[in-house]
């Protein structure tokens, strides 16, 4: 029997749009969204696009209007509700420009549920362009399927974050200089990584984490490994150990 192709096709633009949506809801698109569809993938009335909008799940809709502007579309139906999202948020030191937007790129991917950019002894970028990270993440989570945004903190100082640390979130501290092998170590429930910046940490931060009950001190292997990397690698440790890269891939 011939199979039958999958409507809609996983190839479809797919967007996020900063409203709620709802069964056969008009919108209107403009600026960048509006561009990218109507004058780069020239997009015609007709042409179906899936949009999500971080609060009721993904959305099938087909356009009614394309200008060049400005386009207009109608929501078709429901494809899939909010997806839940593993526990875990990624605290990281802000580091230079293209490795940061890289940082918040591949967390989004990978499934982190909050950003949290923290300021430490050592951190040399002190101030973060929000909307660039903000651009970056909803690329990424275009791109990589998700219907749940993370959070994006503002940035704050270390201490500031670790003061009030909830005792149920397990703070997984990546030591450079140290700790239990992580992919032994990583449980599942509420969790944070924490990831320094090029410089390490001094070691009076050192000890201010370690001191908290729900820290855990990790260890990445024998390498030094730059803040990016070390990001990236702690995320998919917890992920595949604790997090939801064990379930069935939904169908
Ligand atoms: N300049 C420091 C290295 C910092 S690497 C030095 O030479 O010692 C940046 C961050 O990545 C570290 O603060 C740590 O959080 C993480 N990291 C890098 N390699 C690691 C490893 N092997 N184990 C645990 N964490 C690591």
């Amino acid at each position: 029997m011939p199979a039958t192709p999958a409507w809609p096709p996983s190839s479809l633009p797919r967007l996020y749009v900063d409203q709620p949506l709802a069964q056969d809801l008009a919108l209107t698109l403009d600026g960048a969204p509006a561009n990218y569809l109507g004058a780069v993938l020239r997009l015609q009335p007709g042409d179906a696009v899936k949009l999500f909008d971080n609060c009721t799940g993904e959305w099938l809709a087909a356009i009614e209007e394309a200008g060049r502007k400005r386009l207009l579309l109608r929501i078709t139906r429901q494809l899939r509700g909010l997806e839940p999202v593993p526990d875990l948020w990624l605290l990281f030191a802000p580091i230079k420009k293209g490795r940061i937007d890289w940082i918040v790129e591949k967390a989004t991917e990978l499934g982190v549920a909050r950003l949290v950019p923290v300021i430490t002894r050592r951190t040399i970028v002190d101030r973060l362009n929000q909307d660039r990270l903000f651009a970056h993440m909803v690329e990424a989570a275009e791109q990589c399927e998700r219907t749940a945004l993370p959070l994006l903190d503002d940035a704050r100082k270390l201490d500031a974050v670790l003061k009030d640390w909830p005792d149920d979130r397990t703070l997984y501290f990546a030591d450079e200089m140290g700790g239990e092998p992580f992919a032994a170590t990583a449980r599942p429930g509420p969790a944070a990584i924490l990831i320094g910046p090029e410089g390490g940490f001094t070691d009076e931060e050192r000890e201010t984490i370690r001191a908290i009950a729900a820290a855990s001190a990790v260890s990445l292997g024998p390498r030094i490994l730059r803040a990016d990397t070390a990001a990236v690698a702690a995320i998919s440790i917890w992920m595949g150990a604790a997090g939801d890269w064990s379930m069935s891939p939904r169908s």
